[in-house]
């Protein structure tokens, strides 16, 4: 799954995660206006996230 990482904090957003990085591009994730939960930074890099991690509580 791809996700949103936080590029100041390295908070990584689930709330909203995508198959393939084509599925996020296809959705304009990266022109989405996006805000850190944890920081208010507004700057994210995608990520490729480990299954391992999509499981665990926020
Ligand atoms: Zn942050």
């Amino acid at each position: 799954m791809w996700v949103r990482h936080c590029s100041r904090c390295g908070r990584i957003d689930v709330r909203n995660r995508y198959e393939t990085f084509e599925q996020a591009e296809a959705e304009s994730v990266v022109e989405t206006p996006w805000t850190c939960p944890t920081c208010d930074s507004t700057e994210f890099t995608l990520t490729e996230q480990p299954e391992d991690i999509a499981h665990l509580p926020e």
